[in-house]
């Protein structure tokens, strides 16, 4: 199968889904990524968004190279992402790029502007991608993915469904998110906990939930022609 995640920042796809992304690797499947943004205002150790852009695309495509994935950036600006023709045309791309079946991607509930508009402009377009004559530069695709969304930060508002055991994979996606450093020094300043420690409490808490060590958890959109199928989860 082909997995697309898809987030609105560097550093999202770790954060909530790169444990099941990494279950998906080990059953030999092919993993795309594609971000809205580049998290380009997500630093103040630099003097210019080209450069925080710089600095975290980087970072991503080494996170994407533990978890065996291509990425597409958008390269639309951080916070302040907005559901225009133009972010739809581009969701549209990406997801016949990835040509998936399944898609796991930002929910349109979550308390992150970015993340809400993401989720939501993903949700929207997914009936958009077999069409023609859907301003769009990819051609269609015939698929109909399932698509579920990922938890929000540090669970707010998010009440899983489904959970995926992700225990034997962790200490990986711990390698994969401790990559996105220009993160460490910026999170730092207005959090009371650093990244790696939400992540395990985080996903600690799931796994209690679900009744494993560690898990992710997700729901599902459903609509008809593309409803969820839970079989395809790892
Ligand atoms: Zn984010």
């Amino acid at each position: 199968m082909n997995i697309l995640a898809i987030g609105a920042h560097p550093d999202d796809i770790e954060v909530f889904c790169a444990g099941t992304l990494l279950k998906y690797k080990e059953q030999g499947h092919s993993i795309f990524i594609a971000l809205t943004t580049s998290g380009n205002i997500g630093s103040n150790e630099y003097d210019t968004r080209e450069e925080i852009a710089q600095v975290r695309e980087q970072e991503q495509l080494e996170a994407a190279t533990l978890l065996g994935a291509e990425v597409k950036f958008l390269r639309f600006d951080d916070q302040g992402l907005q559901d225009t023709p133009e972010t739809r045309r581009a969701v549209i791309n990406a997801i016949r790029w990835a040509n998936p079946d399944v898609i796991l991607a930002n929910y349109p509930g979550d308390p992150s502007t970015d993340h809400a508009v993401t989720g939501k402009i993903v949700s929207e377009v997914i009936l958009s991608i077999p069409g023609k004559l859907i301003p769009a530069d990819e051609p269609p695709i015939a698929k109909n993915p399932s698509l579920f969304y990922y938890g929000t930060p540090v669970g707010i508002g998010f009440e899983p469904e489904v959970y995926v055991d992700i225990t034997d994979v962790f200490e990986s996606k711990k390698e994969a998110l401790a990559l996105h450093k220009s993160q460490y020094a910026w999170m730092d300043v207005y959090q009371t906990h650093g990244l790696l420690d939400i992540l395990e409490i985080t996903d600690k808490f799931r796994g209690l939930q679900a009744g494993f060590a560690y898990a992710e958890g997700f729901r599902a959109f459903r609509i008809h022609g593309y409803m969820p199928n839970f079989k395809l989860l790892p």
